[in-house]
């Protein structure tokens, strides 16, 4: 086809309805050609069947999303340029959170819903952590880097933490992933406040870039719910959730984690903050077998907090996902005291929140206990979903008041 878009992506017939919509992935499966030789990253064209250019991404020859777009305007072409000012606009939708200082952590580029598919930047008080997760992302680093640096206000150094199964499937290298990548290195805790409490986040070691920032809203909430209460955290990675309910007045916090270095960072932010009265124990074991001991213990709790790693990578993970949700939702059910509060959460994006609501209704049925929902959390807004992008919704809780 004669064309002036010389490195360029066609698409079959009638499969351009996606990407008129503005979603940002375009599959293998949609693309009739491929021409001009794009090199990993770079950008291409995207032209419909009848060769009308329809905006422009970044290409990925080992992945089945095989563009992600940039551009959905043909006169805007994804540059350098283009990828820059995302940055700035991205970072300046999260002006309030400098602004109102409840948290010195949050984060500013969430991928596909800020129009940078693949990037995602995290602020710690004074360093951003990014992770680079698409071809296109990587061949646009220094951009980025640069963009970080420039426009977010005190930036000390900019620390990469690529280091994600998405970027073998990305066919990247494995190698440049993490380390310094602008400025200062950074110490090796950084101390951030959320709240009035403060945690020490590890950005190098630390999960995901270090720390939970999209749990924010629900620390809050199961906050609001624990004065007084006696509360078994399970998951509780560095404490986040245990922390939050001794601020707010919890009797006694047990923080459950399978992770020793996690539970080593939890006790560190527990020792931050010399509020009395808060008792912790510390409990190094496997959720689903710690539940069961407790069952056969008669061991009982006022407050539960359950929030697992991911069950589900992909649709086809599903049952055995629900499988899992199912089994620990209904152990901790049984365990909770007459008006007891569990908070239940999925970061599994495959498991829709109509879907855990009805595993958990499910665990409730079958635990032979009356529940009813007192609230419903999400991601925090700083990680928020583009309309077009439903897939960028992974994150959902429940927070469930047993009524017997
Ligand atoms: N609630 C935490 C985040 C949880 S991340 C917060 O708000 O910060 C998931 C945690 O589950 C990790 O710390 C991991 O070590 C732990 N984990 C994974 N599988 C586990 C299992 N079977 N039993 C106990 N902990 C587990």
């Amino acid at each position: 086809m004669e064309t002036k878009y010389a490195k360029h992506v066609a698409l079959n017939p009638r499969r351009d309805h996606a990407t008129r919509h503005r979603h940002p992935w375009i599959f293998s499966g949609a693309i009739r050609a491929v021409e001009g030789d794009p090199a990993p990253g770079e950008t291409v064209a995207v032209l419909d069947a009848k060769g009308e250019c329809i905006g422009w991404g970044s290409y990925s020859p080992a992945s089945q999303i095989r563009v992600r777009m940039l551009s959905f305007d043909a006169g805007l072409v994804a540059d350098a340029e283009l990828v820059a000012g995302r940055v700035a606009a991205a970072i300046g939708r999260r002006a309030d959170f400098w602004v109102n200082g409840y948290t010195s952590a949050f984060r500013l580029v969430h991928g596909e819903s800020d129009g940078l598919p693949g990037v995602i930047a995290d602020w710690y008080d004074g360093w951003v952590v990014v992770q680079l997760a698409s071809a296109g992302a990587v061949y646009w680093q220094d951009a980025i880097v640069k963009a970080l640096e420039t426009f977010t206000p005190g930036c000390r150094g900019v620390y990469n933490r690529s280091d994600v199964d998405c970027r073998v499937r990305e066919g990247l290298p494995a190698e440049g992933a993490t380390g310094l990548l602008a400025g200062e290195e950074p110490p090796e805790l950084i101390e951030v406040r959320e709240g009035g409490i403060r945690y020490l986040v590890d950005v190098r070691h630390g999960h995901k870039t270090g720390f939970y920032l999209d749990q924010r809203d629900a620390r809050a909430v199961v906050g609001s719910l624990a004065n007084g209460a006696d509360m078994l955290n399970c998951f509780a990675y560095t404490g986040g959730f245990g922390l939050a309910a001794r601020a707010a007045g919890a009797m006694s916090v047990t923080q459950l984690d399978i992770s020793p270095a996690a539970l080593e960072l939890a006790k560190r932010n527990a020792e931050l903050d010399h509020l009395c009265g808060t008792r912790f124990d510390y409990v190094e074991a496997d959720v689903f077998k710690q539940l069961r001991l407790y069952r056969d213990q008669g061991r009982q709790f006022d407050l539960i907090v359950l929030d697992p790693p991911k069950f589900a990578d992909s649709k086809g993970q599903l049952m055995r996902a629900a499988r899992g949700y199912k089994d620990i939702n209904l152990l901790a059910m049984k365990l909770l005291r007459p008006n007891g509060i569990l908070a239940t959460f999925s970061c599994s994006g495959a498991v829709s929140s109509a879907f855990f609501e009805t595993i958990c209704r499910e665990a409730a049925f079958d635990a032979r206990r009356g529940f009813q929902i007192v609230a419903r959390t999400r991601q925090a807004a700083d990680h928020p979903v583009d309309i077009a992008f439903p897939e960028g919704e992974y994150l959902k809780g429940l927070v469930l008041r047993s009524t017997d």
